[in-house]
């Protein structure tokens, strides 16, 4: 199949887990999520029953350990809903609750990630600020030590489930400037201090997205992720992974667009004969399923490459940079 799904055959367990949880618990709703600009708690409840939001965690914390092909299969396969906004906010702890499993105490560990991944706590990651989003080393969020607590002043700008998070992975500026004064801390989202409002998407509408503000906020200090001004690396480590969810997820969308477009090419007809009969528009599925099949190509060979232990950095970033090229070319023809 042209559009055919990552992996293979010893993927095929999980990804009929997912396919069934996207057909009985999404396809039905996503339409009127969209519109409505939010999706039900009880979606998180739901993929924390079946094991999905685990999935890549350690099994010590309600986690099921996983390959890095495994774990862009559910990225996949969730996307083939269509709307990614789901995907984004469903998966949110995706981004926010790695820092915790791989830089928090015991304590922590403890304290937040079985809640995260048996969906009870919606779990965000917050970096970027009004000031921008590319230069992490210049944020400008401060935390400064007071006794047992960390005060945290600033703002959060483009947080994905920041409206509803409970839990809140946050870079601050603990230190002088640039990435040596960089930490993360995990934030409560009923800290007194902070505040929230929504922000307005042009697309990815039903996920939840917000602008974070810190005044005064006070924050246990044992909830610093790893050592003071230490965050900066594993800011970068996380971004790596996002990067290859997202790619998977833009393969998903890239496969929904083509598997559309030829369904309406055969039953569209003009000129007397159906869509798929012309030239042109055989030339642009072509196109569309020859960027399809080169992505999945390479997407499967860099999951290999990361689970042989080799750090292949910049083709993570070309791969991202790729599968959303795909899905755009997929969306314009
Ligand atoms: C729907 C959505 C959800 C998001 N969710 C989250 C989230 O959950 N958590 C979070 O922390 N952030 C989130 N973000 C923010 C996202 O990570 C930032 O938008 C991104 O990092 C870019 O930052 P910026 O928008 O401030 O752009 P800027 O950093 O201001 O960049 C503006 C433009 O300049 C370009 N640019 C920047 N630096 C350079 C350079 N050195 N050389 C050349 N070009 C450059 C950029 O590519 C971009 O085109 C989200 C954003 C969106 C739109």
């Amino acid at each position: 199949m042209l559009s055919g799904p990552l992996g293979g055959e010893q993927h095929e367990a999980v990804r009929a887990t997912v396919k069934g949880f996207v057909d009985r618990e999404i396809l039905p709703h996503v339409e009127a999520w969209e519109e409505a600009s939010r999706f039900p708690r009880s979606l998180y409840k739901a993929a924390g029953d079946l094991g999905l939001l685990g999935i890549g965690f350690p099994d010590a914390y309600g986690g099921v350990p996983a390959d890095t092909l495994e774990q862009l299969v559910v990225s996949e396969t969730i996307a083939r809903c269509g709307a990614g906004g789901v995907v984004a906010g469903l998966m949110s702890h995706g981004i926010g609750a790695p820092p915790i499993a791989n830089l928090g105490s015991e304590a922590t560990k403890n304290k937040y990630l079985p809640g995260i991944l048996a969906g009870d706590l919606i779990c965000a990651l917050a970096i970027t600020e009004p000031s921008g989003g590319s230069d992490v080393a210049n944020l400008k969020t401060t935390a400064r030590r007071d006794g047992d607590h960390y005060v945290l002043h600033g703002s959060k700008a483009f947080i994905t489930s920041g409206m509803r998070a409970d839990v809140i992975t946050v870079a601050v500026r603990t230190g002088g400037e640039g990435l040596g004064g960089v930490s993360l801390i995990v934030v409560d989202g009923d800290a007194p201090g902070l505040e929230r409002t929504e922000m307005k998407k042009m697309g990815w509408w039903c996920s939840d997205t917000a602008m974070l503000y810190f005044e005064d906020c006070r924050v246990p200090a044992e909830n610093l992720l790893g050592p003071e001004n230490s965050g900066f690396l594993g800011i970068m480590q996380n971004f790596n992974a996002e990067r290859l969810s997202l790619a998977a997820m833009a393969y998903g969308m890239a496969t929904v667009c083509y598997d559309e477009a030829l369904a309406w090419a055969k039953q569209r007809e003009t000129f007397g004969r159906p869509l798929v009969r012309h030239q042109v528009v055989r030339h642009k599925l072509v196109d569309m399923a020859t960027a399809i099949m080169a992505l999945r190509a390479q997407l499967e060979r860099i999951a290999w490459q990361v689970d042989a232990g080799t750090h292949p950095i910049a083709d993570v970033c070309m791969t991202k940079n790729l599968a959303t090229q795909t899905l755009e070319l997929c969306a314009k023809e």
